[in-house]
């Protein structure tokens, strides 16, 4: 049982930061509650055990001070919906003497939502004396924001130190994050395979270099695979290619022969005419992209190779899609691996999928309850997989 589950909260004031940092459409309506929704449970258990709650989070990137359009006061609504009708009120500062007042007249069981902390630049400064005056509000700290635990921000990491380590914890999403992120890179069941998609090479290098010390298969698809292929020699026609990519496609290549891991680039695409769904298509080997078309999707021999490996591992970690799923006509490949990730899931292996673009494949194709794990992390995640050490975790744990 972690920490903070069998923390007794009862009598306490709570300072819980949470990523709320939901989208909003042009009316204020959110149009997805996932991140609230994953931090539920935490609020729910501190508040069952006769706890109160002050709330902190970020919300979009207000340039300059307070902004109406990027106030919490727009998740208030949501929030009480939520929670169930549980009373929760609302500081229209996230620091000074109303919402100390505010924080010391709560009861049991109510929750106060602090305006935006980003309204203040200290937040994102990371700022010791801002700090102080949000950790002055609580006698408890949970962080259960994993979407911005690699931020060094006030809330997210310098606040912690102001709290004694008995009473700085991670909230319940944020330990099954961590610990599943933990899981795969450090005590994975072997073979362990990571599938990497996406644009481009330039993002991944970090990630790509770590996983060499933990993966036994490293599948690469998307826009990227064109920087492997041209490095190889092959022509990519007009396919996305990072040309002043190529020596670190090579030097990749060879680091994973070096290190016995075996690096999977696609054998064959489904190329088009332009970048549009009503584009002409064919499918070719990837040693016969013609000059005047462009990879869009893996073909289906890399379907059936990559499956293959999928299928027979025991731990997956996902990050990008195959192909430019989000158009009809290539989105096969991006298709047939979550197909493959799901079955390997059902017949035992360990699933864990990150990243916005995989995480979107995923609910598009409503595999997210298939899968071991979907993480609320984009950055965070991807973060972590580099090897780096996240501030927000690192904060707690010190
Ligand atoms: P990333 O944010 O780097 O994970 O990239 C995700 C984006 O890469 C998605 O929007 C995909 O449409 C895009 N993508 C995937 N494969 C390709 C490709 N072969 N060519 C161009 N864009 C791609």
């Amino acid at each position: 049982m972690s920490e903070f589950e069998q923390y007794n909260f009862a009598g306490k004031k709570v300072l819980v930061r949470v990523d709320f940092n939901v989208p909003l459409d042009k009316d204020f309506n959110i149009t997805d509650d996932t991140r609230m929704r994953a931090a539920i449970p935490t609020i729910e258990k501190i508040c069952n055990d006769g706890g109160s709650i002050i709330l902190m989070t970020h919300f979009g990137r207000p340039k300059d001070g307070p902004n109406p359009d990027f106030s919490t006061k727009h998740l208030l609504f949501h929030l009480i919906k939520l929670l169930n009708g549980r009373t929760v009120k609302f500081a229209s500062d996230c620091i000074g003497q109303e919402a100390i007042d505010d924080a010391k007249k709560l009861e049991v069981g109510e929750v106060l939502l602090l305006e935006n902390v980003r309204f203040y630049k200290e937040e994102e400064k990371g700022d010791a004396e801002f700090a102080k005056k949000l950790a002055a509000l609580g006698d408890v700290y949970v962080n259960d924001a994993f979407g911005t635990a690699h931020r060094a921000h006030a809330s997210t990491s310098v606040m912690a130190h102001y709290f004694p380590q008995d009473v700085r914890m991670f909230g319940l999403l944020m330990n099954a994050e961590v610990a599943n992120a933990e899981k795969v890179l450090k005590n994975a069941e072997h073979p362990f395979t990571a599938i990497l998609g996406g644009a481009k090479v330039s993002d991944k290098i970090m990630i790509i270099e770590n996983l060499f010390n933990a993966a036994n298969n490293i599948i690469i698809g998307g826009g990227m695979a064109y920087t492997f292929l041209r490095a190889q020699g092959h022509a990519v026609g007009a396919s996305l290619c990072e040309y002043d990519k190529l020596d670190l496609a090579n030097e990749l290549i060879a680091k994973a022969k070096a290190k016995g891991v075996n690096l999977l680039i696609p054998m064959d695409s489904k190329v088009a005419s332009k970048f549009a769904n009503d584009a002409e298509t064919k499918v070719v080997d990837n040693y016969a992209i013609p000059e005047d078309m462009m990879g869009l999707d893996i073909g289906e021999k890399a379907i059936a190779q990559f499956s293959e490996v999928i299928k027979n591992s025991k731990t997956i970690l996902w990050n990008g899609p195959m192909g430019v799923f989000e158009m009809s006509n290539f989105e096969a490949g991006t298709k047939a691996i979550a197909d493959a990730v799901v079955a390997a899931t059902a017949n035992g292996a360990f699933s864990l999928v990150g990243g916005g673009d995989s995480v979107a494949a995923a609910n598009k194709y409503n595999i997210a309850d298939k899968l071991s794990y979907v993480s609320t992390g984009g950055g965070a995640m991807l973060e972590f997989f580099e090897g780096k050490e996240l501030p927000g975790v690192a904060a707690v744990r010190e």
